[in-house]
């Protein structure tokens, strides 16, 4: 039996267009939507047909500018679905009241508009995720960099997106000044936050959907359910088995392919994925494609022959922020990296295009062919 609910959510961006799919203003200019999602969206659900004998719960909604969804397989017999949407509802509400840059009253938009350089009190899931972040960036030295806020918005993205036209050096110049991990400070006793210059911005877009994720999952897990799959916008925890038995398994699209094929199966036996990629959200200036995630250290879109890297980790918090930190550090450095730390890392690059379309190769670390073998 299937049950589906679908379940309503403020997006994340509240009151403005969807990150992925609204036309922005300007000439020449969109954010658009990949033809074909990598990882789309995602789930290669075996098992879960209406003959399967398990119920199978299904939870949709949006947040955070995308969408999510939770498939509960066999929920306890008293299970209440309506108090699980509305408890999954106000777990995603309460996380973008601390974390959204979208939402000018969130906790993280009110230490970004401070211009204190003391510390400043905050919640203690806010300095988790943040010391996540910046635990992240020193070990990728510096690629993944939650101060990246205002390069991304000079390069069309974010809340306030700014230049129609391609920034000039100048402007990224000044913005670079504002990004930096090292000018943010992070402490536990008490909570708290400190920038060493007022106009620091720190933007959690590449890590927070992994929390949110993780919360979701630890959610579901104290209401006595152990299989499910929790997904926002393409970030994953998967959990014992689907409506069939089997592991969840995930199929990575092909990118770019004409039309929708499988390039890998990837299982999820408790362990979240996240995916970073070139094909989801883009600005087009001229023509030319710019992705939505910058190198801090050139200050420009990051441009190499990746396509995507997709993370395997406990946490699918980690598994976000690596993804983006691998995507920034490229091919061999990123695989490099990700070998020396043991990361579960995929790497999908162009390869050369022909007339059927783009043609792609892949690279993995020993950590992730061990975790993903699909059965
Ligand atoms: P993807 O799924 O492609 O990783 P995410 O939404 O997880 O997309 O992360 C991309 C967002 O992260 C950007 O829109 C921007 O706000 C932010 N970002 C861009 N570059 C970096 C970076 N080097 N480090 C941390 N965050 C970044
Ligand atoms: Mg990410």
């Amino acid at each position: 039996m299937i049950l589906k609910l679908d379940d309503g959510d403020a997006p994340w961006p509240a009151d403005a267009p969807s990150r992925f799919f609204a036309p922005l203003h300007g000439l020449q200019r969109w954010i658009a939507s990949a033809s074909v999602v990598l990882v789309s969206l995602v789930l290669m659900l075996v098992g879960c047909g209406q003959d399967s004998e398990q119920r199978l719960l299904v939870l949709r909604g949006a947040t955070m500018g995308t969408t999510y969804s939770l498939q509960v397989v066999d929920p306890p017999g008293a299970f209440d679905r309506s108090a699980l949407a509305e408890q999954v509802r106000a777990r995603l509400s309460a996380i973008n009241d601390l974390m959204s840059t979208y939402q000018p009253s969130s906790e993280l938009s009110r230490f970004n508009a401070s211009s204190t350089t003391d510390w400043f009190l905050v919640s203690p899931e806010l300095v988790a995720v943040v010391s996540a972040g910046q635990a992240v960036s020193e070990a990728s030295n510096g690629a993944f960099d939650i101060t990246v806020g205002p390069l991304v918005n000079l390069w069309g993205f974010g809340p306030t997106p700014s230049a129609e036209d391609l920034p000039t050096a100048g402007e990224i110049q000044a913005a670079r000044a504002r990004v930096g991990w090292r000018q943010l400070e992070v402490r536990t006793q008490p909570p708290a936050l400190r920038k060493s210059r007022p106009d620091l911005y720190v933007d959690l877009s590449a890590i927070a959907k992994g929390y949110a994720v993780d919360q979701l999952a630890a959610l579901v897990e104290s209401q006595g359910v152990s299989d499910y799959l929790v997904e926002i916008g393409g970030e994953l925890h998967g959990r014992g088995v689907n409506g069939r038995g089997e592991p969840w398994q995930i199929a990575i699209e092909r990118p770019n392919a004409s039309q929708r094929e499988v390039f890998q199966v990837v299982a999820l036996r408790d362990i979240g994925m996240a995916t970073s990629g070139d094909y989801r959200n883009f600005v087009e200036i001229d023509g030319q494609r710019y992705s939505h995630t910058i190198d801090p250290a050139t200050g420009q879109p990051v441009r190499h022959r990746l396509a995507s890297v997709t993370v395997l980790a406990d946490d699918c918090m980690q598994a976000d922020a690596w993804a983006t930190a691998l995507l920034v550090l490229g091919p061999e450095p990123g695989l490099a990296l990700a070998e020396q730390r043991g990361l579960a890392a995929l790497f999908i690059e162009h390869a050369l295009e022909t007339p059927e379309g783009d043609a792609f190769v892949t690279q993995e670390t020993a950590a992730f062919a061990a975790l993903s073998a699909a059965r």
